[in-house]
């Protein structure tokens, strides 16, 4: 298992031609500005890679990457893994003064990752890649009831005693989640509503 996703383009830069990389990552640490940032994987993630030249200065990426992102329920916080499948496809062009590869949107609005070292860290283009795959919240159960607002308790574990103290019209303001979703299953009404609303 390597910690950085490399790929070497020195030949394929000389003479026209391709290069292959695969492996598997168990996580991605890439820079975003001046902060070197982590995404974890829950299991190692593997990626494939080829990379064809084309015209000029210009080369074409097309693999998979299959992370399993690990991300936080967003009702408490609960770890969820998030298995993702991407397919890559990304226009590539070659700028030797580049430092650091980073992804351009062309005239056409297509992304373009430019890149200055022919010995290509791909770090930064699939842990971008990863976010935008990413769903932007996950619940690690519809059903899930979310932490109590006023002491924090896991309400998937129980009630706790706030619960008969705030009407649960105010926790769910709080939540800015729709009436009916979270507490639902809590209000003894919740199961008649459901009937007279099925009636209309
Ligand atoms: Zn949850
Ligand atoms: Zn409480």
């Amino acid at each position: 298992m390597s910690d950085t996703p490399r790929i070497h383009l020195g030949s394929l830069l000389r003479t026209a031609g391709d290069a292959h990389a695969e492996g598997e990552l168990d996580h991605l640490t890439y820079l975003q500005g001046d902060q070197s940032q982590t995404l974890q994987f829950a299991e190692p993630a593997p990626f494939e890679i080829e990379i064809n030249s084309l015209e000029g200065d210009e080369l074409y990426l097309q693999g998979t990457f299959e992370p399993t992102l690990i991300m936080e329920c967003a009702r408490c916080l609960r770890e969820v893994h998030v298995p993702l499948e991407i397919e890559l496809g990304t226009l590539m062009r070659y700028d030797p003064a580049v430092q650091e590869p980073f992804l351009e949107e062309a005239d056409t609005g297509e992304e373009v990752l430019v890149f200055g070292d022919p010995d290509l860290n791909l770090s930064a283009y699939l842990a971008e890649t990863t976010l935008l795959a990413a769903p932007l919240s996950v619940v690690h159960d519809e059903a899930c009831k979310g932490l109590c607002q006023v002491c924090g308790h896991d309400l998937n574990e129980g009630p706790c005693e706030h619960m008969a103290q705030v009407p649960v019209e105010e926790i769910d303001d709080q939540l800015g989640i729709p009436e009916g979703t979270t507490h639902a299953s809590q209000n003894p009404f919740a199961a008649l509503r459901d009937l007279k609303l099925s009636d209309d």
